[in-house]
């Protein structure tokens, strides 16, 4: 950090670009969106793409908010081979920004788990 924030993306917390802008990822069970069961939509914190629909959410035991799908074409991925693993990294189609990785373990109907970064993420309810 350099004291200068790039203007990049608008209003991210330093939390937000170490893990969206540095692929990090944020402590387990520290998001709020772990708890959150309302019906609504989850837009990417950048640049407020739709990415995740409440009814895809579930949780996981993972500590970070799950989905086991995403909306269509609101994500995409790349292999990720770092900490010596091989993993599907997800990032928003949108703006790039990282979100989180995806593994094969979900549930139906899907098989996938996308496990994604609660900060990356803003969470709109619908409306009642
Ligand atoms: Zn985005």
């Amino acid at each position: 950090m350099t004291g200068k924030t790039a203007p990049l993306c608008g209003t991210l917390t330093p939390e937000q670009i170490r893990v969206m802008h540095g692929h990090g990822t944020e402590r387990p069970g520290s998001s709020p969106l772990n708890f959150e069961k309302r019906t609504g939509l989850y837009r990417c914190a950048a640049c407020n793409a739709p990415l995740f629909r409440s009814e895809t959410k579930y949780e996981s035991g993972s500590g970070w908010p799950s989905y086991y799908d995403a909306l269509p074409g609101a994500v995409e991925t790349q292999t990720d081979t770092s900490h010596g693993m091989t993993r599907l990294e997800v990032h928003c189609a949108s703006c790039k920004g990282h979100l989180g990785h995806v593994f094969p373990d979900g549930p139906r109907p899907t098989g996938q788990r996308y496990c994604i970064n609660g900060v990356a993420l803003d969470f709109v309810p619908d409306p009642a």
